[in-house]
């Protein structure tokens, strides 16, 4: 058999000349970093989503930090999480000094559950911080039951969830309209639209959207762009300790020519996962992601879990073999030297779905570009995979 080797990365930025146009303009016209592009990319992802505010920064680590800070979390607060998240996640509540409690996650969905918020609640519980894991919503509706009976914020970790909805009240509603507090947008090329590296918080505060601008440069009182478009003199002050958290203007042009495309790109994963799920459907003992009936994902990634009896190195090395890129479960960071350590964190309930999510998942290849035929070569190689164990076993 020659059927050719092709290699399937894991995921593919959707880049082209229209982007390339985009920094060009930005760099002939001399103003570089946070100004008019930066304010339009604003402007255009709160009409997006159906935000009132949008405030770009560097990235979504540092929208994180704002956002908790935002909503007052401080050194010894307490800040309700998953554990089963990428570390920036957890990274953002230590850099306020405050501390982490993990709860577990819903099976097949990878988002915390709900149920078991209440019981970790403590005495100095600050904020929610929720995770629309691998670009599922997250279950708002019971999210905000518990939240709102304690009058705790909610922080929604919308890193992965650009062009994602979920039904709201009745409605469609892209995720970064307001349900949480603030909801913190990542704009790195694992995610589905990109700027390079690139953040952004969305709100429904005016308040807290003062605070973001403030913060996002340096404390201080009056933006470049005002400054440089005065006509009268104007000396700023630095009203708190800020943080150089901008996005450039040259990652905004870039923003701003993705965004346009969200819609199909969104829609070619999906119709990707869809190909999956009927490539896969004959696997009986492979378990594939579940989308809730209110929650439409951009499938960010495609996670299934592996039969219990499949090593998951193993599956994942027979896969490479053939070209095919996949990568595991999403990391626990409880399992992580960093937040081993006494006082770095605290479990806040048995943490079994979100380990052994870690080990039995592996998240398959997910890109636009991708061709229905490479959609077979996937699931060909992974049965090749869960085939070979077989073989191992009876020997
Ligand atoms: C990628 C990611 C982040 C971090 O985003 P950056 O823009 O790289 O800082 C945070 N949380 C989750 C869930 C992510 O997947």
């Amino acid at each position: 058999m020659s059927t050719s080797l092709r290699n399937i990365p894991i995921a593919m930025p959707v880049l082209g000349e229209a982007e390339v146009e985009a920094a060009a303009r930005v760099i002939r016209s001399g103003w570089v970093t946070q100004g008019p592009e930066v304010a339009a990319f604003e402007q255009e992802f709160a009409d997006k989503v159906g935000a009132p505010h949008a405030c770009a920064v560097s990235n979504c680590t540092t929208a994180l930090h704002l956002a908790l800070l935002t909503v007052g979390v401080g050194p010894g607060d307490e800040v309700i999480t998953v554990s089963h998240s990428f570390v920036a996640t957890v990274n953002a509540i230590r850099h306020c000094g405050a501390i982490p409690v993990f709860v577990d996650i819903e099976p097949n969905v990878y988002n915390i559950d709900p149920l078991l918020i209440a019981n970790a609640i403590g005495p100095r519980t600050r904020a929610i911080l929720c995770v629309h894991q691998l670009g599922m919503p997250c279950d708002m509706a019971s999210i905000m039951e518990v939240a709102k009976s304690r009058r705790i914020p909610v922080i929604e970790d919308a890193a992965c969830a650009t062009g994602s909805s979920i039904i709201w009240q009745g409605r469609p509603s892209s995720v970064g309209a307001p349900i949480g507090d603030i909801a913190c947008f990542s704009f790195h090329p694992r995610k589905v639209i990109t700027t390079g590296d690139g953040g952004m918080l969305t709100t429904a505060s005016a308040e807290y959207d003062q605070k973001f601008r403030l913060w996002r440069q340096h404390g201080m009182s009056v933006s470049d762009r005002e400054r440089h478009s005065s006509h009268s003199v104007i000396f700023e002050s630095y009203v708190s300790v800020g943080f150089n958290y901008r996005m450039t203007d040259i990652q905004a042009a870039i923003g701003r020519e993705q965004l346009r495309r969200l819609d199909d790109i969104v829609a070619k994963r999906r119709h990707i996962a869809d190909l999956y799920r009927l490539y896969l459907k004959d696997f009986s003992d492979l378990q594939l992601p579940f989308e809730p009936s209110w929650a439409r994902s951009n499938w960010q990634s495609f996670c299934v879990l592996l039969p219990r009896k499949l090593d998951q190195r193993f599956a994942m090395q027979h896969m490479l073999d053939q070209g095919i890129s996949t990568r595991r479960g999403v990391m626990n960071a409880h399992r992580e030297p960093a937040y081993a350590g006494p006082g770095s964190a605290r479990i806040g309930s048995q943490l079994s779905r979100s380990e052994y999510a870690q080990d039995h998942a592996i998240m398959l290849p997910l890109s636009s570009q991708m061709e229905e035929e490479d959609v077979a070569l996937v699931a060909e190689a992974l049965k090749g995979a869960m085939a070979s164990v077989r073989t191992v076993e009876l020997a």
